[in-house]
């Protein structure tokens, strides 16, 4: 493929590492509208090696991260930082050619890049482009979880582990429910309270209401389904708070949910898109900090030829972790 050339505000990036995310799996199956020849890769780091016109903030060498949602930068909604559900947004891979490449362009430097702090490796700060920045504002910005709550958790891929990880850092319990074994061992490993494994005839709302002694105060759908996310609102107690982060596309059929409970016991249902650049500061600091460490939710990293060969497994794999890719690796 040729090199990209930087568009105008934005840059080009050579790409230092990239995650393999289940939301490239969704783009692999058909569940977005893509147009082909195609390049994958939405979570990324690099340092940045062309600017665009208009670019004020960034230059060659900074090295940056960058959340899967790029604002524009002119409406209203980046203006009041809040990127992450700009009507005019771009994705890498999937909007546009993404960073399972040796180079990306992405859109809109100076509202989307995040500077990498030091210390922080590019296999962390990828991760930070998608899953585990997700997860960190699902639980901060979207949930309010508090120390002291419980947290049901329930898919321990990228964005359930760092769920865990997160809610642990908050002072908050969790129960982390997952299909396989490996999963709940690093949701363990991770300080899980509790973890049940999910076989889809185990009653999981009824065990999760069973250890927390009346339910969990705030639920993530980290998996994305019919199931999954029916479970988690059913694991909630009373006045609960839901978080869906799982996908759930519309082209696999709108998912029929527990709305009677919902409307009964006043459960608050929100919806998480990833995180905008202007949020990312006090993640950052935490970071710095090594009260987060997202380095440990690396599984392992790869070249891209075995990229190719994991993608179109990836919803049936049984990963204990996050696989980055590094794309000049041979
Ligand atoms: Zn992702
Ligand atoms: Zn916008």
């Amino acid at each position: 493929m040729p090199d990209p050339v930087p568009p105008d505000g934005g840059v080009v990036v050579r790409v230092l590492a990239t995650g393999l995310c289940r939301s490239d799996w969704h783009a692999w199956a058909g569940h977005d509208e893509i147009s082909l020849p195609h390049v994958p890769g939405h979570e990324l780091a690099g340092v940045v090696v062309a600017t665009g016109t208009g670019v004020s903030r960034w230059s060659v060498g900074d090295r940056i991260t960058v959340p899967f949602v790029e604002g524009c930068g002119r409406c209203a909604w980046c203006r009041s930082g809040n990127a992450q559900v700009c009507p005019e947004q771009q994705q890498p891979g999937f909007t546009h050619w993404g960073s399972f490449a040796q180079y990306v362009a992405l859109h809109a430097a100076d509202t989307n890049l995040v500077a990498i702090p030091e210390g922080v490796t590019v296999e962390a700060a990828a991760s930070l482009g998608c899953r585990f920045a997700t997860a960190y504002r699902a639980l901060t910005g979207r949930a309010g979880l508090a120390a002291g709550e419980w947290l049901t958790v329930i898919g321990a891929g990228g964005v359930g582990l760092s769920s865990v990880m997160i809610a642990k850092a908050l002072g908050a319990r969790v129960v982390a429910v997952d299909r396989h074994p490996g999963a709940l061992a690093a949701a363990a490993g991770l300080g899980a309270d509790h973890v049940l494994t999910a076989d889809g005839a185990r009653d999981i709302p009824g065990l999760v209401v069973e250890v927390t002694e009346g339910g969990s105060h705030v639920s993530v759908d980290a998996a994305g389904s019919e199931q999954t996310c029916a479970n988690a609102i059913l694991s909630l107690r009373r006045r609960g708070r839901h978080v869906q982060v799982g996908l759930l596309p519309a082209a696999v059929g709108q998912p029929r949910l527990p709305m009677a409970r919902v409307i009964g016991w006043e459960l608050d249902l929100l919806g998480s898109h990833g995180m905008a650049a202007a949020d990312y500061p006090g993640m950052l600091a935490l970071i710095e900090r090594g009260d987060l460490r997202p380095q440990d939710l690396i599984e392992r990293i790869i070249g891209l030829e075995e990229a190719s060969e994991l993608l179109p497994a990836f919803d049936s794999a049984s990963p204990a972790g996050m696989t980055m890719i590094d794309p000049h690796r041979r």
